[in-house]
């Protein structure tokens, strides 16, 4: 298997947001200075002590558990799969976007051929 290179990996680590990711998992993020909180899943959190960084793009579990990292150790961890598996899931992910991102274009220029619309 061929390994996968590290620009794809730094891509997802800064481009696909944890925050939106965790929200449409349906946790509930709760501001918290610069941070967002919310209750761990990984233990049986009763305060939420798990702190997600929109700057950095980084989770931490300040509760029991202590762990955290990247997206792809959110992924990894919640899913229970491999390093390869979740790359592979998250740049699944960031085509939508893409993909999303490419159409609203096209939809723009063909409107603006058709109608005169800028
Ligand atoms: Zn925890």
């Amino acid at each position: 298997m061929a390994r996968i290179k590290q620009e794809i990996i730094e891509k997802l680590k800064n481009e696909v947001s944890l925050v939106r990711l965790l929200e449409s998992q349906g946790f509930k993020l709760k501001k918290h200075g610069k941070d967002f909180i919310c209750h761990c899943p990984f233990h049986n959190d009763k305060t939420p002590s798990l702190v997600v960084s929109p700057d950095k793009n980084l989770w931490n579990c300040l509760g029991a558990c202590g762990v955290g990292g990247s997206i792809i150790d959110w992924v990894m961890k919640r899913e229970g799969i491999s390093f390869r598996r979740a790359v592979e899931i998250l740049q699944h992910d960031i085509g939508l976007i893409v993909a999303v991102a490419a159409s609203i274009i096209l939809f723009a220029k063909l409107n603006v051929e058709r109608f005169g619309m800028i």
